[in-house]
């Protein structure tokens, strides 16, 4: 199998994520303690654990968003340490991030949200311009026909449903045709019915457009049934890290246990 993520030079290891010993603290606090992880090219992985444990940390970690305070983070080969900010951004241009709460605009047609995925790579110009008259339509039409909504391209974003929305984030993530997608509790905000198919459409493109998956998830079921290994995190450290047939309930159990 070829682990090599598109655009990056051969010479480089194949991890997309690669994370020694990462550590996050806010002041007094440790969002993330000694974290190692290596997420190869192709993995559907889940991260779960209570609220608080880390998982937005880590996934801030993943996108480049969130430095660590120790610890060597490697995205795509690279070393973020050693990164200008200019070279940061291009690394993060490949890594899609997908919300709970969407973060599209609302007052926006679909069209322009889908658009915002090119726009780590347009000019400033270009941008500006593109909000006046909307550039690229064949291929938003193209990322909306792929997460199930074509016809909504010229619709008012703040008048589709929270599914439809999260499927406009999606389709934007699909326009910045990334090497990996992090979702950060993609389906909180989704009505439990159109959570399956929201987890369903994920994997799905992940495996046919063959990118890294990394989401993390109150709803274990779809750990389960949607990924093939789970991070459980509690209080900011790896408690297991395990494919998805080797985590026991015991596991989940402890990870979940409420302090006494
Ligand atoms: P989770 O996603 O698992 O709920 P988070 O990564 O959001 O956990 O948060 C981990 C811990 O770090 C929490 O105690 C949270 O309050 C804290 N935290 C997260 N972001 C910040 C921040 N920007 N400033 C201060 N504390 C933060």
């Amino acid at each position: 199998m070829s682990t090599r993520a598109p655009g990056i030079h051969s010479a480089i290891p194949t991890a997309i994520f690669e994370l020694k010993g990462v550590t996050v603290r806010y002041g007094a606090l440790a969002a993330l303690q000694d974290v190692s992880l290596r997420i190869e090219a192709g993995e559907r992985v889940a991260l779960i654990g209570p609220s608080g444990a880390g998982k937005s940390t880590l996934l801030g970690v993943l996108n480049g968003s969130v430095a660590p305070t120790g610890g060597e983070v490697r995205l795509l080969g690279r070393d973020v340490a050693r990164l200008s900010a200019r070279a940061l951004r291009q690394v993060q241009r490949q890594i899609g991030t997908v919300y709970q709460q969407f973060n599209l605009t609302p007052n926006l047609s679909v069209i322009h949200n889908v658009n915002a995925g090119h726009l780590g790579r347009w000019s400033l110009a270009k941008a500006a311009f593109s909000l006046v008259i909307p550039l690229e339509r064949e291929t938003a039409a193209r990322a909306l026909e792929n997460v199930g909504i074509a016809d909504k391209l010229y619709e008012r974003t703040s008048h589709l449903s929270g599914g439809q929305q999260q499927r406009v984030a999606i389709a934007r993530v699909l326009v910045q045709d990334p090497v990996a997608i992090l979702a950060d509790e993609p389906i909180s905000s989704i009505d439990p019915e159109r959570s399956r198919e929201i987890m369903t459409l994920l994997r799905e493109l992940c495996d046919r457009l063959n990118k890294t998956l990394v989401v993390s998830l109150h709803a274990l079921e779809y750990a389960y049934s949607h990924c093939d290994r789970i991070i459980g995190l509690r209080e900011g450290r790896v408690l297991f890290d395990l494919p998805v047939g080797q985590v026991t309930p015991a596991m989940v159990e402890t990870l979940y246990r409420i302090r006494a």
